[in-house]
């Protein structure tokens, strides 16, 4: 039964993208009460953490904004075509105070606990200034890749130098002139930073634990006329994302790898070379991610491009990726990160070839008992994306149980927005929605404005309790396998999977769905149009 007035109608964890938009939504459009808790100093979210040197977003950036406030899309002007880090938190600044957004979040403030009270129905959420609130909805948007992996490296402590994680940089910035720099770590933050580190750093170690395929951007300036062009035509650009299955322009040649003559392939292959950017992740053959044939002979173009690009061979045979297919870990994008290794100045320490990382030496790291003296240590180590943050709120749903107990064998979720047992809570972009494998806002809107109208159909038809059945949620993440285990996805150790981070269990964690992004919304469309099936409201 409903008892008790809670301090506000909705508390939202998280000011990034999908706090601000569902703070804008619940409080502009249906008018509620709410409050919104963030961990940093202002908004911005994953553009306010991620200061490192390089540091942009690899979507191209008239689709990287909101589409919400459809005057700001024509009065936005993008410096790049991927824009740097304090650029998109400029945005998301102006976004802030041109709906006003700031004067309903606490900044500064962490959410550390929460208890779902059956009595009242409501939700007791519990933050680090010892504070203690109460809500009917709880909305954590916490970010998918918002939770550190800091690697417990024996010796961490003993460390002389200054070590940094990526995803926690200081404002002020690092001075690498005339230090020798380490970075641990070959991912996609990692693949933007080293290239940048090493034009300043006296010398630079990288240690490699797999080798990536990387792509090159081709940043720069877009042409002015192809920005009109876009401006005249976002709403169709919008619906086209919408729809699309990344969330971005970009659509597999409706082919095999296989069927087709190596001239015509390499023509097609090159095109998206020389685009840049995710064109040659998201827009190649379709059978790419099915067929380990097909995979074999896109990635044999990639592996030509490193040899091609590094002078030495045997650097460059440590930089070519082994023992998985292409395009199952996420996409580094890159500006002269081949060619970085060309460098005197940079030194690849590759686990495989020269030996893993064994411990972190009050002087340096010890990997494959050799000590490489550093000043400063970047680990590029990622997120323990997904499921991390969610965790790390320390919620207690019905009966006192925990995502950690309830996600044992990797996240459980209908829809990837509701979970058996955690009554009116909803996450955006939560694990088994398409979240990360889409051009993100697009994914953020979409749960934004779904979680928007089911909170103002319950309003309209007097509930105040909304779960997922467990067969909904049983279902639900019975499809999300089966439509990833038809692909190559499963065969990697990418984050996708829950790979980077020890200990954690095996799952994929995003939703590959058949028809990506596109499909994904009219399923959760029907649900609502269906009055919410799946889910038990009351
Ligand atoms: C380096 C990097 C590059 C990226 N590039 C792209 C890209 O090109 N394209 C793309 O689509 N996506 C990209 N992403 C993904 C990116 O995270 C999303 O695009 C988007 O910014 C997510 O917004 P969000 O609001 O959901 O989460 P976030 O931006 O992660 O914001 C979550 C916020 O929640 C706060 N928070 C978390 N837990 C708590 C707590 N317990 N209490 C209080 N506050 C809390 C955090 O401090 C954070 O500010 C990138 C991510 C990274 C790390």
């Amino acid at each position: 039964m409903d008892k008790g007035t809670p301090s506000f109608d909705a508390v939202i964890v998280g000011a990034g993208f999908s706090g601000m938009y569902m703070l804008k939504s619940l409080r502009d459009k249906l008018g509620l009460k709410v409050k919104v808790y963030e961990a940093g100093d202002t908004v911005g979210g994953t553009w306010y953490w991620n200061r490192y040197p390089g540091a942009r977003c690899d979507s191209d950036s008239y689709i990287y904004c909101y589409t919400f406030d459809k005057q700001l899309l024509q009065e936005w002007e993008w410096s790049e075509r991927y824009p740097e880090q304090d650029e998109i938190l400029r945005y998301l600044e102006h976004v802030a105070k041109r709906h006003d957004l700031k004067r309903d979040i606490q900044f500064n403030t962490r959410v550390t606990g929460g208890e779902y009270d059956e009595a009242s129905n409501l939700w007791q959420v519990h933050t680090d200034k010892g504070e203690t609130v109460t809500a009917r909805f709880l909305i954590p948007a916490v970010g998918t890749l918002s939770y550190a992996n800091i690697p417990q490296y024996k010796g961490l402590e003993k460390f002389r130098g200054k070590w940094y994680h990526t995803s926690n940089f200081p404002k002020e910035g690092v001075d690498f002139t005339a230090k020798r720099v380490a970075v641990v770590g070959t991912g996609a933050t990692a693949v933007q930073a080293i290239p940048e580190i090493a034009q300043q750093a006296k010398q630079l170690v990288v240690f490699q634990r797999t080798a990536n395929y990387c792509v090159p951007a081709r940043n720069g300036k877009v042409d002015p006329e192809l920005v009109k062009a876009r401006k005249a035509d976002y709403d169709n650009i919008v619906k086209r994302i919408r729809e699309s299955f990344f969330g971005q322009e970009h659509y597999f040649i409706p082919k095999s790898a296989l069927e087709v003559s190596r001239e015509e392939r390499e023509r097609e292959l090159d095109k998206r070379w020389d685009t840049g950017g995710f064109a040659f992740w998201l827009a190649n053959y379709q059978d790419m991610f099915f067929n380990k044939e097909a995979n074999e002979v896109i990635a044999d173009y990639l592996k030509r491009k490193i040899r091609a690009t590094v002078k030495d061979p045997k650097v460059a045979e440590k930089l070519i990726p082994k023992g998985y297919y292409y395009g199952t870990k996420r996409q580094p994008l890159d500006t002269n990160y081949f060619e970085t290794f060309n460098k005197d100045n940079v030194l690849l320490v590759d686990a495989k070839a020269d030996g893993p990382i064994e411990e972190i030496t009050e002087k340096g790291i010890r990997a494959g008992g050799k000590e490489y003296e550093v000043d400063v240590i970047v680990f590029a180590t990622g997120f323990d994306a997904m499921t991390g943050p969610l965790k790390a709120l320390n919620l207690k749903g019905r009966g006192g149980r925990t995502l950690d107990k309830e996600w044992a064998e990797g996240p459980h979720t209908y829809l990837g927005i509701s979970v058996v047992g955690f009554p009116n809570l909803f996450a955006i972009t939560g694990p088994q929605s398409p979240s990360v494998l889409s051009n993100m806002p697009v994914s953020i809107e979409q749960h934004v404005d779904w979680v928007t109208d089911c909170i103002d159909n319950m309003r309209k038809t007097g509930k105040t309790i909304i779960e997922a059945t467990r067969q909904a949620q049983d279902q639900w993440v019975a499809h999300v396998n089966e439509v990833v285990n038809m692909t190559l996805m499963t065969s990697a150790n990418s984050w996708y999977m829950s790979a980077n981070i020890a200990g954690k269990p095996r799952a994929f964690l995003p939703y590959l769905g058949p028809e990506g992004v596109g499909g994904y919304r009219k399923k959760c469309d029907e649900v609502a149009a269906k009055g919410y099936e799946g889910f038990a409201l009351s």
